[in-house]
């Protein structure tokens, strides 16, 4: 019987492992808990949610809701723990934290093709078939043996700016601008002296989210907004909010205070707010930099973060999550470039789908970028960018509809069509179905 070893039992392993398992194959799963745990994890069971219940809109018009119906088409182990485990949450899936992790682990010991190993694995093991998932708190011997793979350090990352749809942005309170008249790479959202104040003084009161301990030895070097705040009133203006050589076109004169935004994508679809890393809650983030005019009615794509983050650098992996160096290898979960757990999740169907493709000599599923896994496979495999950071799930992901509504729910419930029918077209073409919750290989 054909063999894959799959390393770390979270989301993304365990997908991985149930995926091989449902088509035949024998899997070897090891997992370091209980005898070890990162600083974030604290149960014995696999697929442990660290934080939030929460695993954002089940609405199939929305970004979140599009993956998680395609996780159930792939017969997605994580989202048959949730739904069995879920909680009134309106429109989003909230899960019994407890129960959803008991739940998953049940799932996976009832696979008689998946042995358990529970111990450390210190390196990736020489096999035909390896698939990482050891999340992003991989550390120790295996984060240096994975270095020595990637041929460069783990990107880390503690702190991230938001991201803002291009969409959502007020073009009567924002021009584009370079420092300096330099270039215009930068779009400029400037605000008053008495818009400052208000700013400054929402910001230095707003809600924090919980920070682990873990956290905090990270700060210095990427210190949040709120933090540069609470050193003074004047701080932000010599730091992320500088209006140093800039003018506002509208004036001619320089403004009090600027906030800028960066291209996120080729495309540009997606803003980032430079330098306003955040550790505030997600409520207190769209109310507080609501506060910028340019920003009062801004959709978040993504709110800031700040936790410890271990990734792959850029250009580690190609499209099937596969390490370019060494194809044997693939990555999956967060690790891979991707945020969130479902993301994540996702990361480990798509790994343990492609690297079942390869044991059982079938076609690779061709998840195109205008499906929400392949919008995520695509930004992982071939990120053009400069400053390649973990992404969740968004509109901004998949490529612009060729003849646009200007309507935004309309454009949006196109582009969750287009997702459904090319990923059914997928599987269709690639012989996979899902039979009474059996996934088959024509
Ligand atoms: C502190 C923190 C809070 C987060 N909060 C949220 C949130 O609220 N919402 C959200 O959507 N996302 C959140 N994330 C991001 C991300 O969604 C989660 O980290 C998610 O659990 C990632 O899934 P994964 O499968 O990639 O890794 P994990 O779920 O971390 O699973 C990795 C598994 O591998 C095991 N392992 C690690 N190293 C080894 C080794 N050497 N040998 C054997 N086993 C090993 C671990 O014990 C663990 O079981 C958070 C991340 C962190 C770090």
């Amino acid at each position: 019987m054909a063999e894959a070893i799959v390393i770390g039992a979270g989301l993304a392993g365990c997908e991985a492992a149930m995926v091989l398992s449902k088509l035949g194959i024998r899997v070897i799963l090891i997992e370091m808990k209980p005898d070890r745990r990162s600083p974030a994890h604290k149960a014995d069971t696999f697929g442990e949610l660290v934080c939030s219940n929460s695993l954002k809109s089940d609405d199939e018009g929305t970004a979140a809701g599009i993956l998680k119906r395609e996780m159930r088409l792939l017969g997605s182990a994580v989202m048959e723990s949730a739904d069995q485990t879920k909680l009134p949450a309106g429109n989003a899936l909230a899960v019994d934290r407890t129960k959803f992790s008991e739940k998953l682990t049940e799932l996976i010991k009832a696979q008689k093709n998946i042995h358990i190993e529970h111990a450390e694995a210190t390196e990736i093991p020489a096999s035909e078939h390896v698939i990482v998932a050891t999340g992003p708190l991989t550390d120790g011997a295996l984060a240096l043996h994975i270095e020595k793979i990637a041929g460069r350090s783990l990107s880390f990352f503690d702190a991230a700016s938001p991201i803002v749809s291009t969409e959502s942005i007020d073009y009567e309170h924002a021009f584009l601008q370079g420092r300096y008249g330099q270039d215009d790479d930068y779009l400029n959202c400037p605000l008053s002296k008495e818009e400052y104040q208000q700013f400054f003084e929402a910001i230095t009161v707003a809600e924090r989210a919980p920070q682990h301990d873990f956290d905090a030895r990270f700060f210095e070097s990427c210190m949040p907004i709120e933090a540069i705040a609470a050193r003074g009133f004047k701080t932000p203006l010599f730091g992320p909010m500088s209006p140093k050589g800039i003018t506002d076109p509208k004036t001619g004169r320089r403004p009090f205070a600027v906030v800028q935004l960066r291209r996120e994508n080729k495309e540009a679809t997606m803003w980032n707010l430079v330098g306003f890393q955040t550790n505030l809650k997600f409520g207190e983030q769209k109310r507080v930099f609501g506060l910028i005019p340019a920003l009062k009615n801004a959709e978040y794509l993504r709110y800031g973060v700040m936790h410890r983050n271990s990734y792959l650098p850029a250009g580690t992996l190609d499209d099937t999550l596969a390490v370019r160096q060494m194809p044997s290898v693939r990555f999956a979960g967060q690790i891979t470039g991707v945020e969130g757990y479902m993301e994540s999740a996702a990361m480990g169907l798509c790994a343990g789908l492609f690297t079942a493709a390869e044991i059982l000599h079938k076609p690779l599923p061709a998840l195109t970028p205008d499906t929400a896994m392949g919008a995520l496979l695509h930004y992982v495999g071939s990120y053009e960018g400069k400053d390649f950071q973990p992404m969740n799930m968004n509109f901004g992901l998949l490529p612009p509809l060729e003849e646009p509504p200007r309507n935004k729910s309309l454009r949006h419930q196109m582009m969750a069509e287009r997702a459904k029918q090319k990923f059914e077209q997928a599987l269709k073409e690639s012989g996979l179905r899902l039979e009474g919750g059996q996934l088959l290989w024509n």
